[in-house]
């Protein structure tokens, strides 16, 4: 017997979205040259009236960033930098409950995830660069490694507050100011961040956010006056990016996109691994890069593990993202959930078969439901590119050999897991995969201290941890 649950809607009244924002220049919100609208993706409601900047609007903020860096921030001892650092974490833990709400509406992810992981990272990652912000000469990278100057970072919508943490925390902590551009259809949060350095006292220019789309970020990352280049996004427009740099003096970071695999060994623990799995591609709607879209399960466990697996996803709650009983929210735009469908009609007329949970989906907002395809072959569109959705495409093997070899045969190499009982089997699976980060028996799990990054396609440079602050020193 399923029970119902109650509705449990998280309150909105603990927000206050401004009809119309600005961008964040010099300490100040400053008029940009055109405006666009960002709504809530589950209801379609327009939250507010954004800023768009043009080529003028991004070179001011990087004149205010070049100024702070010069006069302020690079020198400042990295002792001072880091109260500064604190004090944005200590802030970002006492509005968490406000900043989670606003990331839910504004880019459809269930509150209990918003709540849950993304705010805690956030301000565990400002934590974490905080205090390496006095201890760069014991870092690895020289005795006295320097600052690069003025970084020009550019994120996705899929972790919008999180991503600028990733961004802003190692920039900031090793003496650099930045000029951020957020998505274009989840701008609100780092509006929202820009308080928040006003609330510290941060000095003017340190963070800049400019917004707007596509065409703002290419005058960002192009402009002669950024030393640094930090991207996630798509491969498509990281190979772009990569392009107009060659050849600059400019340093650049890619994260780019991802088609991970899940490995499922016939000695896993089949309801951990269907746990795993489950978290593996439905967790954020499969807006993950390092999503496990990708399972590979053995084939004599295949059976009892796709019946076990789809019980489970007809339990998956698909609905209200402000409902702390949802586990998977709305699809983050029209666009997206066009590419979505597009590419799951390519796995239909491939061949492959369609299952998805029987769950009933809102009238209103942009909406997917949890989907498994079976009887994918390598070759299948839905097995090489990238869906970015709550889609999971599933393949058999028999021995480990032909696991490894189908897990490598991508273009990407973001990250994989293993399921196993046997530590030597893991062990030795991990080390030949080409992948940044592999999980073992446990999936999309994240931590500041650890560093992340992609092979191949995936980009280069790594985020997190130690290793994070290499990108944003000179040495
Ligand atoms: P996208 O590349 O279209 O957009 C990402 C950001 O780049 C947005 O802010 C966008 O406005 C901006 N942008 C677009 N065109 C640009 C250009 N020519 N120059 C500079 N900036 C430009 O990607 P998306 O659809 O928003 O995000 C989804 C993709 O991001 C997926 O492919 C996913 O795998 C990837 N992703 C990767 C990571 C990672 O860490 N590796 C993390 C999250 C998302």
């Amino acid at each position: 017997m399923v029970f119902e649950y109650a509705p449990a809607p998280e309150s909105r009244s603990v927000v206050e979205i401004k009809p119309s924002y600005g961008l964040f220049i010099d300490g100040e919100f400053v008029d940009a040259a055109g405006r666009f609208k960002t709504a809530n993706p589950a209801t379609e409601e327009v939250l507010a009236d954004v800023g768009e900047a043009d080529a003028s609007d991004v070179d001011r903020a990087v004149a205010a960033a070049r100024r702070a860096y010069e006069r302020v921030w690079g020198p400042m001892p990295g002792r001072e930098r880091a109260k500064y650092l604190y004090r944005i974490a200590r802030i970002v833990q006492e509005r968490a409950r406000e900043l989670a709400v606003l990331e839910t509406l504004d880019n459809g992810k269930p509150i209990r995830e918003s709540r849950d992981v993304d705010l805690p990272l956030v301000a565990a990652h400002f934590f974490y660069y905080a205090g390496w912000a006095d201890k760069l000469a014991y870092a690895g990278f020289g005795p006295d490694p320097k600052p690069l100057g003025v970084a020009g970072q550019v994120i996705p919508w899929n972790f919008p507050l999180l991503m600028l943490a990733w961004k802003i925390a190692p920039a900031l902590a090793c003496g650099n100011t930045v000029v951020l551009k957020p998505a274009e259809t989840t701008p609100l949060t780092a509006l929202a961040f820009a308080e928040i350095c006003q609330q510290a006292d941060l000095p003017p220019g340190v963070v800049n956010i400019v917004t707007g789309a596509g065409d703002t970020g290419r005058a960002l990352v192009e402009h002669p006056g950024v030393d640094k280049v930090a991207f996630t996004g798509s491969t498509e427009v990281g190979k772009q990016i990569a392009r107009s740099v060659a050849g600059s003096r400019k340093r650049v970071t890619l994260e780019l996109g991802g088609k991970a695999a899940n490995i499922v060994f016939d000695d896993a623990p089949i309801d951990q691994a269907v746990e795993g799995i489950v978290n593996g591609i439905f967790f954020n709607q499969g807006h993950v890069c390092c999503a496990g879209s990708r399972l590979l399960v053995q084939e004599s466990i295949a059976d009892d593990l796709l019946e076990s697996l789809k019980r489970r996803m007809a339990l998956l709650r698909v609905g209200d993202p402000l409902d702390k009983n949802t586990d998977v929210g709305a699809i983050n735009s029209r666009a997206q959930l066009d590419r979505i469908r597009a590419l799951s009609e390519v796995g239909d007329a491939e061949g492959a078969q369609r299952w998805s949970a029987p769950c009933p989906l809102p009238d209103r907002g942009f909406w997917f439901a949890p989907t498994i395809f079976t009887g994918v072959s390598q070759a299948h569109r839905i097995a090489r590119e990238e869906i970015f959705g709550p889609v999971l495409s599933v393949l058999t093997f028999r021995t480990p050999a032909e696991a490894v070899e189908k897990a490598n045969n991508t273009p990407y190499g973001l990250s994989a897991g293993i399921w196993s009982d046997k530590g030597s089997r893991i062990l030795a699976i991990a080390d030949r995969l080409r992948a940044g980060v592999v999980w073992a028996n446990t999936f999309n799990k994240f931590d500041p201290t650890s560093p992340f990054g992609g092979y191949k396609e995936s980009g280069y440079g790594r985020e997190g941890g130690r290793h994070g602050l290499e990108a944003y020193l000179a040495h």
